[in-house]
């Protein structure tokens, strides 16, 4: 009998490593976007410290000889000439130099990146925008994630921390934003899974959430249903005017929150989009849902890994 060897370059895999506000999810994947082994941990609370020895261990975990790199998704900006996680939003992780200490501890090539771009890249090279060139990805969830891929390759602005579409103003002295972001009427204010949870609970009490907003309209409830038509209009004010920069092909809807109201939010949002966007990117965008759910994260930062590899 014939026994294949595989670990080439080009066979190798990639760890990607997702790190969440309570959980990291670990994977390694292959080059096309196949999650061939899982792992996933708790995330500490109590210190950096703890974080950084916890992502460690889902790479031990899941290290072996056909792994050429690893990479990481943070929920936090990125500075990429410096490899440097800045502050993570629910994680005790700032300015973190994870990149160099990753690569030390490894002595594999490291890739670090934004949750958000995580998830676009995942989408754009194993889901939803398989194929596509240009293509933006919002994902909402607890806040309001965003990433771009433009010309067939990731966009991350000129310090590499871009692109934070949740924090674009649509509404000039809006509503305060969350978290430590002290801006006010961005995009997140609006149309995040928490905005909606607020509205939900003003609407119909202390015990409704996102996802009881999402079921009552799925219900046939109007008020619920008006409530996330007008979260749909903000949504389509801001991806009206990221269609006007970019020119995506595909604008991807991920994040929980995302997933779960898309056929809700989808139509009045194309009807903004409609008003807003210009042509010729107007009759070239449609929105679509994200595929990979949760896994988009790990995926995405595998592939960041290969990039850091491929240099
Ligand atoms: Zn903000």
């Amino acid at each position: 009998m014939r026994r294949f060897t595989v670990p080439t370059v080009q066979a190798g895999h990639a760890i990607g490593v997702d790190l969440g506000g309570t959980k990291i999810l670990a994977g390694v994947v292959a080059r096309d976007g196949t999650v061939v082994r899982r792992h996933e941990r708790i995330t500490p609370q109590d210190s950096q410290q703890h974080v950084v020895a916890e992502l460690e261990a889902v790479v031990v975990e899941l290290l072996d000889d056909s792994v050429v790199a690893v990479g990481f998704g943070a929920p936090s900006p990125i500075d990429q000439a410096r490899g440097i996680v800045v502050r993570c939003v629910n994680v005790p992780l700032e300015d973190a130099p994870l990149r160099d200490h990753m690569r030390e501890r490894f002595g594999l090539p490291v890739g670090l990146d934004n949750d958000a771009n995580a998830a676009a890249i995942g989408e754009w090279r194993a889901g939803a925008g398989r194929g596509f060139d240009d293509l933006v990805m919002l994902t909402l969830g607890t806040g309001v994630g965003g990433g771009v891929i433009a010309g067939g390759r990731p966009f991350r602005g000129g310090n590499g921390a871009g692109a934070e579409l949740g924090h674009v103003v649509i509404v000039h002295e809006g509503r305060p934003c969350q978290g430590a972001c002290a801006g006010r009427g961005h995009l997140e204010a609006y149309v995040s899974g928490k905005a909606a949870s607020a509205a939900a609970r003003e609407a119909f009490g202390p015990s409704a959430d996102a996802h009881r907003l999402v079921r009552l309209a799925d219900e046939g409830d109007v008020q619920a249903q008006e409530l996330l038509v007008e979260i749909a209009g903000y949504l389509g004010s801001g991806i009206g005017s990221f269609v006007n920069i970019f020119g995506p092909q595909l604008v991807l809807l991920g994040g929980g929150f995302g997933v779960a109201a898309f056929e809700h939010l989808r139509g009045p949002a194309e009807e903004v989009v409609g008003r807003e966007a210009l042509e010729p990117m107007r009759s070239r965008v449609r929105l679509a849902k994200a595929e990979l759910g949760t896994a988009a994260g790990l995926i995405g930062a595998a592939f960041v890994g290969f990039e850091a590899a491929d240099v």
